[in-house]
C-alpha cells in the first residue's frame, strides 16, 4: 500500500493526531479500518463524491478508499547520527511513500516543548537538517561504492556519480533532494537511492483551539514557509480533533457546523496526504456497492481493473466510462448513456480522477 509517514519533534501532537486518524478510520462500517501494527494505521480517504453517487445507485453498501499513515516517533535533534531513536527512526521513514511534517503552532505551558520555546520554523530547520545528513551519508556510502568503477571508465557508474554530486550539492545548500536540478533520466537514477528527502512532503500546522483559522504568527510563519517551498498546508487542532474522534458520526456533523467548518482538518490532512502520494479515485457504481478504488495519477485502464483483480487486468478487454460529473448530472448510468457520455476506452486510456468505471474482460 502507499504510506504517509508522520514526523515531527517530539511534544507537537503526532501521537495525538495519528489515534484521531485511527480511531475516526475504526468507527466507520463495513470496513476493517485498523491499526495494523502499532504506529501504522490504514483509514478511509473521505470522498463527498461517494454520498452523492450513494444517492443516486441506492447501492447495499458505500465502501471508501484507503491509504496508511504511519506514525514515526524518534526524530530528534541528532537522530542521523543515531541519538535517541534515530536509528530506528530512519528505517521508518525510509519506507514512506510521502511525509506529513507536524509542526507544533500551540502554546501551551503544560507541554514541553524539547527546546524550551515554540518556533515552528525552528522546528522545521531542525527536522529538515536532520534528514539532510541522513541522506548525505546515504549518499557517501553509495559513492564510495561505485567510484572505483567510475573512474575505470564505466558509463552507468558515472552517470550514476553525476547525480550524486548534484544532490550533495543541493543537500549541502540546506536544501531537500527533491529541489535538486535533475533531468527526469537523473531523478529515475535518483529514486533507486532511496533518500528520505526526495519524498514529497506536507506540512501540518497544529495549531491552538482558539486558532483553528491560523491567525497567529507562529502559523503564518509555516504557511510563508511553506509557500516558499511550494509545499502543502494543512491546519489542525490535535486536540480538538481527539474530542471529535470520541463523538457519533451526527454529534460530529452538528459539532463542525457550530465550529462553522465543513469538515475536520483530519478529512483535510488524510486528503492532502493521498494527493501526495501522488493518488487518484475511481469509482464503481452497481447496485451491490458504490465503490471508491485508488490509482496512481498516470494508470491505464488495465492497471485501474487490476486494483479489482488481477483477473481483470490480465482478461481485460475495454472500460466503459462515465465522467463523475457526467455520471451525477445524468441521474446515472442510464442517463449518461442516453446523452452519448459513456465512453468505451481501450488498454491505453488513462484514468481519469473520479471518473466511474464498468470493466469488460475475458476470465
Ligand atoms: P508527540 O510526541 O508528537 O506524539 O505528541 P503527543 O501527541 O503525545 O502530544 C504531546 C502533548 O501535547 C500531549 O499532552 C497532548 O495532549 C498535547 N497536545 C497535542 N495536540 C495539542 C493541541 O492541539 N493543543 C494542546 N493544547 N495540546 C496538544
Amino acid at each position: 500500500g502507499f504510506k504517509c509517514g508522520i514526523v515531527g519533534l517530539p511534544n507537537v501532537g503526532k501521537s495525538t493526531i495519528f489515534n484521531a486518524i485511527t480511531s475516526a478510520g475504526a468507527e466507520s462500517a463495513n470496513y476493517p479500518f485498523c491499526t495494523i501494527e502499532p504506529n501504522v494505521g490504514i483509514v478511509a480517504v473521505p470522498d463527498p463524491r461517494l454520498d452523492a453517487l450513494a444517492a443516486i445507485v441506492k447501492p447495499r453498501q458505500v465502501l471508501p478508499t484507503t491509504m496508511e499513515f504511519v506514525d514515526i516517533a524518534g526524530l530528534v535533534k541528532g537522530a542521523s547520527r543515531g541519538e535517541g531513536l534515530g536509528n530506528q527512526f530512519l528505517g521508518h521513514i525510509r519506507q514512506v511513500d510521502a511525509i506529513a511534517n507536524i509542526v507544533r503552532c500551540f502554546e501551551d505551558d503544560n507541554v514541553v516543548h524539547v527546546d524550551g520555546s515554540v518556533d515552528p520554523l525552528r522546528d522545521i530547520d531542525v527536522i529538515q537538517t536532520e534528514l539532510n545528513l541522513a541522506d548525505l551519508e546515504s549518499l557517501e556510502r553509495r559513492k564510495t561504492r561505485i567510484q572505483k568503477q567510475a573512474k575505470s571508465g564505466d558509463k552507468a557508474s558515472q552517470a550514476e556519480l553525476e547525480v550524486i554530486e548534484t544532490i550533495e550539492r543541493c543537500l549541502n545548500e540546506g536544501l531537500p533532494a527533491r529541489r535538486a536540478a535533475l533531468a527526469p533520466e537523473q531523478q529515475r537514477l535518483a529514486r533507486d537511492f532511496h533518500l528520505i528527502t526526495l519524498k514529497p512532503v506536507l506540512y501540518v500546522a497544529n495549531v491552538a483551539e482558539d486558532d483553528l483559522e491560523g491567525q497567529h504568527p507562529h502559523v503564518a510563519a509555516v504557511r510563508d514557509y511553506a509557500c516558499r517551498q511550494g509545499a502543502e498546508l494543512v491546519l489542525i487542532c490535535g486536540k480538538i480533533e481527539a474530542e471529535i474522534a470520541e463523538l457519533s458520526a451526527e454529534e460530529k456533523s452538528e459539532f463542525l457546523a457550530a465550529m462553522g467548518l465543513q469538515e475536520s482538518g483530519l478529512a483535510q490532512m488524510i486528503r492532502a496526504g493521498y494527493q501526495l502520494l501522488g493518488l487518484q479515485t475511481y469509482f464503481t457504481a452497481g447496485v451491490k456497492e458504490v465503490r471508491a478504488w485508488t490509482v496512481p495519477v498516470g494508470a491505464t485502464a488495465p492497471q485501474a481493473a487490476g486494483v479489482i483483480h488481477s483477473d481483470f487486468e490480465r482478461g481485460f478487454i475495454r472500460a466503459e466510462v462515465i465522467a463523475y460529473a457526467d455520471f451525477i448530472s445524468c441521474g446515472g448510468e442510464a442517463g449518461a448513456r442516453e446523452k452519448g457520455l459513456l465512453r468505451v476506452e481501450g488498454k491505453d486510456y488513462r484514468v481519469q480522477d473520479g471518473d466511474v468505471m464498468h470493466f469488460r474482460f475475458n476470465v
